[in-house]
């Protein structure tokens, strides 16, 4: 099995065009994305169409605030979603157009378990929404409810565009740290696949990672920044939603 794990695309068609090419390269068997395939940026219902055929869709945060209610989420932020949603319904889309999206929408689980690993957007607490943040190790209680509510030895999450391994011991391994592998093993880890569309580590690429049952290899794409840029300007979202890209942050 090779299998990618993407996540956090964020409506950024550009990146996650160049990622799948790259993962064509790459001959994965499958690959699993852990939510947020819309969400800050200009092409929602081109990359929706993209993740149809993906063997795995898991619902993030921001498929959540459009089926349901944008919660926890700022100005900014909510004024995407309530963009999105309109992508989402506008006329020109058929009426069956309309039913599959939001079907594909609705449909989405918050959380997969094969074996002994947990795929989820947010944390294995609160699948959709919780934050693993890098400055958590200096919570120790937290990552220990955290670990407490991961059953499994490994889990996968998303959601911080940050990419790394937390580890039971309150350690985040940065994939530069550790030659971008890690060998799954005894220990409980949460490993970060990082985000496709919208990296906030400070690293502009696009972020995946591929699983084949024991290692995780991280990977990053360079990806047309200028381009995806061009395409937010095409659209009334905020500025700052585009810009942020140029430095991953
Ligand atoms: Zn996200």
């Amino acid at each position: 099995m090779r299998r990618a794990i993407i996540s956090d695309i964020h409506a950024n068609l550009v990146a996650l065009e160049a990622v799948l090419s790259e993962l064509e390269r790459q001959e994965v068997d499958s690959i699993y994305c852990l939510g947020d395939v819309i969400g800050y940026g200009p092409q929602p219902r081109e990359c929706l169409a993209k993740s149809r055929s993906f063997e795995l869709n898991l619902l993030g945060n921001h498929e959540e605030a459009v089926l349901y209610e944008p919660i926890g989420f700022n100005a900014r932020a909510k004024s995407a979603v309530d963009w999105t949603k309109d992508q989402l319904r506008v006329a020109e889309l058929t009426q069956d157009e309309k039913r599959e999206i939001w079907n594909f929408l609705g449909d989405m689980p918050a959380r997969h378990v094969e074996g002994d690993v947990l795929y989820v957007h947010g944390s294995p607490r609160d699948p959709t929404r919780e934050y693993v943040f890098v400055s958590d190790i200096r919570n120790p209680a937290k990552i220990a409810e955290i670990f407490e509510a991961q059953e499994q030895r490994t889990s996968f999450a998303g959601h911080t565009h940050t990419a790394g391994v937390f580890t039971e011991d309150c350690e985040f391994l940065h994939p530069s740290q550790i030659g971008n592998r890690y060998q799954v093993g005894e220990r409980k880890v949460l490993i970060n696949v990082g985000s496709v569309g919208q990296p906030r580590d400070g690293d502009p690429r696009g972020s995946y990672v591929i699983f084949d049952g024991e290692i995780v290899e991280f990977h990053r794409v360079k990806y047309d920044v200028e381009e995806a840029i061009r395409r937010f300007r095409e659209t009334p979202l905020p500025e700052e939603l585009a810009l942020r890209l140029i430095e991953g942050r």
